[in-house]
């Protein structure tokens, strides 16, 4: 059974309203040059290459992409997008954008790109196009700090299951015998109703409730068991974009010289492991 909970279409659309106009005036604040002009390639994949790329991201996901208390976006991908912009002697231009928008957002050629910790899915690959991997992650269990009979997928079954809309880990609950799958906007809504105990888990991008957990964002949770996939994220881009090359020879680059190493250092206080050069899908 799904239960779609989901913030009505026009509180959604005033909220990225909101969100953009902040953004808009945050920028304007900061004495930036105007954000209008962009050349971009509305047509999606079969233009010239942007000397402007529209990179759209759901900010609700950190440490990966999320908003600053200043209002600007922050995180391990923007961070990483800056710098492949840069190598790649292009200028980005951020739009935030729901989740389950970003992909249709990139067939329709309203964006160029998007970071948004997405997995490199072969479902996906057949409506968009993929960079290389960037950052090896996976799907985890959350449950209340207490709880101790969910241990692994298979003890989920009949139980209450908070997910993100659209997301690989709402998929792996959708499989679950007798589950009921809520539905939420964004992973901390998702972690929010299980902390105030409307349901028994999340399924979530580990790294991203091992931060809530660890930055207090989130209390009363905790993980049960350990990763459940392997998944990789890559820049998400139109069929035959025409920046593919440039964004992969960037990335590469970024991984070899030490600049890769050095974001990830930033955001995870670790090594990064090493990457294949495709995600097994
Ligand atoms: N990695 C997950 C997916 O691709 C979740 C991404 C996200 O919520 N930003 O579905």
């Amino acid at each position: 059974m799904i239960v779609r909970i989901t913030r009505s279409r026009f509180l959604r659309q005033l909220t990225l309203s909101i969100l953009g106009l902040v953004c808009a005036l945050t920028f304007a604040a900061c004495g930036g040059e105007s954000p209008t002009a962009t050349v971009g390639n509305p047509a999606g994949g079969t233009g010239e290459a942007a000397t402007t790329l529209r990179v759209g991201t759901e900010p609700a996901f950190p440490p990966f992409e999320s908003q600053g208390t200043d209002g600007n976006l922050e995180g391990f991908s923007i961070d990483l997008m800056n710098a492949v912009a840069e190598e790649a002697g292009v200028q980005v231009e951020f739009q935030s954008l729901p989740f389950d928008g970003l992909v249709p957002a990139l067939q329709a050629g309203t964006i160029d790109a998007a970071i948004s910790s997405m997995t490199i899915t072969a479902e996906r690959a057949q409506a968009i196009s993929f960079s290389r991997p960037y950052f090896k992650a996976g799907l985890a269990i959350a449950v209340q700090d207490d709880s101790s009979d969910v241990t692994s997928l298979d003890s989920l079954r009949n139980k209450k299951i908070a997910v993100q809309l659209g997301t690989t880990g709402a998929q792996e609950a959708q499989k679950i015998e007798g589950a009921q799958v809520r539905s939420f906007d964004s992973a901390p809504l998702a972690l929010q109703e299980l902390a105030n105990g409307n349901v028994d888990a999340v399924i979530n991008d580990a790294p991203v409730t091992l931060y809530a957990i660890k930055s207090g964002n989130i209390p009363g949770i905790k993980v049960a068991g350990t990763l459940l996939t392997e998944e990789y994220y890559g820049i998400a881009l139109p069929k035959n974009s025409p920046n593919a090359e440039k964004i992969n020879t960037a990335l590469n680059t970024l991984l070899t010289n030490g600049k890769y190493n050095e974001i990830y250092q930033k955001w995870f206080g670790s090594e990064p492991p090493t990457l294949p050069e495709a995600a097994p899908i």
